[in-house]
């Protein structure tokens, strides 16, 4: 039992019956009423308690993107209220974030350029912001003041006030971005004056007693900002002037140190946030403490509740992966959890551009109403339930077999390996990625909670198929074959038996591509050493492509920092590089600039793509068995994970 997850707290007035908050994700579904009423809706029917929305800006200069609620505008009140009905009417409670992205805003989204404390260039939004005049700035925080009247006025439960991330109240903290010299900077006191006066004017436009949380950065990790003392004292500063809780953040969007990326461990970044609180503690003034980041289990934060790290913590991602992970979990059925694991690709790297956010491992999320509960065999089959078979037990066939269990169908999950999983059996065994083995062992048990029958070991022929009067063929994909003179002289060997057994590769290894499975290979051999060897940083790992972009395919938010890693771990990286031949000593290869080489090394690799593998399509079609082709066995382009869940769900439910 849960006992400090599940026991009841109050921020403000706003009483909880558990401590844990849905955090605040941008969807890029701001501009769909009903999308975001039956996402928010079916999250608070199963236990989210506290919902926080994505971030609503209070001006248009402060819109994060094309689709940013835009709080203060006449369309707001239409668009909010069906979100807030939909929680409301499940029995949760919702908080408006209101939100200034600074100079993280850009400028194609309404023409104006970026509103900054001063003219400090950006990486993330490469732009040269505007330093906001005095004039303006009183005009911003009357526009936080007029969002949170709004907030109050339209129904909303708290409001959250945006100050981390590196976002424009965090500007104004940081001696980095926030160069003035008037009453808004100049020394630290002074950076804390915008801030506080956001606060102040939110208190001011909300009255006494309305729960106000404020979201700020308990690090940085940015070169010059500002420091941890700094960022404590401002919290404590936040906490006198009234602030009900304080959510802490970590990280701006320039930060080099990764914080929510897989290869962070769980939990790594409480601390900071247990730090605030023992500030907090220290300086009379305890108000709840929030902490986020690399929490993907209430088992997990009830762990950091217990080392006092903080009151409560926010999850956002793991409410993406599983509506219902609170609800779950407090019956005690936590193996029914699909876990986020931290992989970014349909979340944060969509939320940085302008595709709409959902979830790898439950591509339902925010298309709630494309798919709406319960499943239901479609109609053209008058809703009768027909015998179907999933050919195949990777991403798509799991995912394909468990929404045609869910929409009533008896179901035969074929796979030939001895265990189910795909290529998400390889990726669990790369450091930092051992919560994919998350997502195998949810659907192990979410398909026997549905009655499919799993066989593994099993590779079935075509006229065995006869029997159903559906199939999908989930068989995946082959690596791609690279045909190489030499070979013979030493071991060339596929990707997948390298994860296999990486420890037979010996000390010097090449491997041919530099995708996203090359990287995590690299990332796995470097660790594991070679048989015979010392474990870790013992071998030399060699990437390498034709092509310019090392870790081309890895989402944005993730390839900067697995590259880092795998740098740090002594992983050569090698651009513009082409394969000739394998020699006896190593692979000879042609240079960017025209030179020839060989690496040195003992074992070659090929990670250069892969092929469909799908044997039974045509077979089936020969015999007359309706069959539908999904994931890799259908595309094997750039191996996305994404498309095969999402593939999974749409054949799944239209058998
Ligand atoms: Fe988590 Fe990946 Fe889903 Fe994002 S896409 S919520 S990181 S599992």
């Amino acid at each position: 039992m849960l006992d400090r997850v599940f026991s009841p707290v109050s921020l403000g007035r706003l009483k909880l019956d558990h401590r844990i908050i849905m955090g605040s994700m941008h969807l890029n579904r701001e501009d769909d009423p009903r999308a975001l009423a039956a996402f928010y809706g079916e999250r608070a029917a199963a236990g989210a308690g506290l919902i926080v929305t994505g971030g609503a800006a209070v001006n248009r200069a402060g819109a994060g993107g094309p689709n940013y609620l835009l709080i203060n505008e006449p369309e707001a009140a239409a668009r909010v209220s069906p979100m807030l009905d939909g929680v409301h009417d499940a029995g949760g409670r919702l908080a408006l974030q209101l939100f200034h992205a600074g100079r993280y805003a850009r400028e194609s989204t309404y023409g104006l350029r970026p509103a900054a404390p001063s003219e400090v260039y950006s990486d993330f939004s490469r732009a040269l912001p505007r330093a906001l005049t005095p004039g303006q700035i009183e005009d911003t925080l009357a526009d936080f003041a007029a969002g949170a009247a709004a907030a109050r006025t339209l129904g909303f439960d708290a409001v959250e006030i945006m100050g981390s991330e590196g976002y424009l109240i965090n500007q104004f903290a940081s001696p980095l971005t926030n160069l003035r010299q008037d009453r808004w900077g100049g020394d630290p006191h002074r950076r804390q004056a915008f801030p506080l006066a956001v606060l102040q004017a939110v208190r001011d436009a909300v009255g006494p007693g309305y729960p106000v949380i404020y979201r700020t950065s308990g690090a940085d990790f940015v070169a010059g900002s500002s420091s941890r003392e700094e960022s404590a004292a401002l919290a404590v500063a936040l906490a006198r002037e009234g602030a009900d809780a304080v959510n802490i953040g970590i990280g701006w969007h320039e930060s080099g140190v990764p914080s929510v990326q897989g290869l962070v461990p769980h939990g790594r970044w409480m601390e900071v946030a247990g730090g605030i609180r023992t500030a907090l503690t220290a300086a009379g003034v305890p108000v709840p403490v929030i902490g986020s980041n690399r929490i993907n289990s209430l088992e997990l934060a009830e762990r950091a509740l217990a080392a006092g790290h903080a009151d409560l913590v926010s999850m956002a991602r793991p409410f993406l992966a599983d509506p219902a992970i609170v609800d779950k979990t407090r019956r005690g059925e936590s193996n029914l959890v699909n876990t986020c694991i931290a992989c970014n690709e349909a979340c944060i790297d969509r939320s940085l551009g302008a595709e709409p956010v959902s979830c790898l491992v439950n591509p339902r999320a925010g298309r709630e109403t494309e798919f709406p509960l319960p499943l239901r065999p479609p109609r053209r089959r008058g809703g009768a339930p027909v015998r179907v078979a999933v050919v195949g037990a990777g991403p798509a066939g799991m995912q394909a077999a468990a929404t045609v269990a869910q929409a009533g169908h008896p179901v035969d999950l074929y796979e030939q390996d001895s265990s189910i999983g795909g290529q998400f059996r390889l990726a669990g065994k790369v450091p930092g990625k051992a919560d994919f083995l998350q997502t195998i062992r949810y659907f192990t048990h979410e398909l026997a909670r549905l009655g499919v029958r799993v066989l593994t070991g099993t590779a079935p022929e075509a006229a065995h198929l006869a029997r159903y009067a559906h199939v999908l063929l989930a068989t995946g994909v082959r690596p791609r074959t690279v045909r190489l003179p030499g070979t013979g002289l030493l071991p060339v060997l596929d990707y997948r038996q390298a994860f296999a057994d990486p420890a037979r590769l010996g000390r010097q290894v090449v491997i041919i591509g530099a995708g996203g499975i090359a990287v995590d290979l690299s990332r796995l051999l470097a660790d594991t050493g070679a048989a015979g060897g010392t474990a870790g940083g013992s071998r030399d790992v060699t990437i390498m492509r034709r092509g310019s972009r090392i870790g081309h395919g890895i989402g944005p938010s993730t390839r900067w920092a697995v590259l880092q890693e795998i740098r740090a771990a002594g992983v050569r990286t090698l651009a513009g590089t082409t394969p000739l031949e394998v020699t006896p000593l190593g692979l000879r290869v042609r240079n960017a600039d025209g030179t020839t080489a060989v690496l040195p090394a003992d074992a070659v690799v090929l990670a250069a793509g892969q092929v469909p593998h799908n044997p039974l399509q045509f077979q089936l079609g020969a015999l007359g068995i309706p069959c539908t082709v999904i994931g890799g066995a259908l595309d094997a382009s750039g191996l996305n994970a994404v498309r095969a869940f999402e593939q999974g769900l749409a054949a799944g439910t239209t058998v």
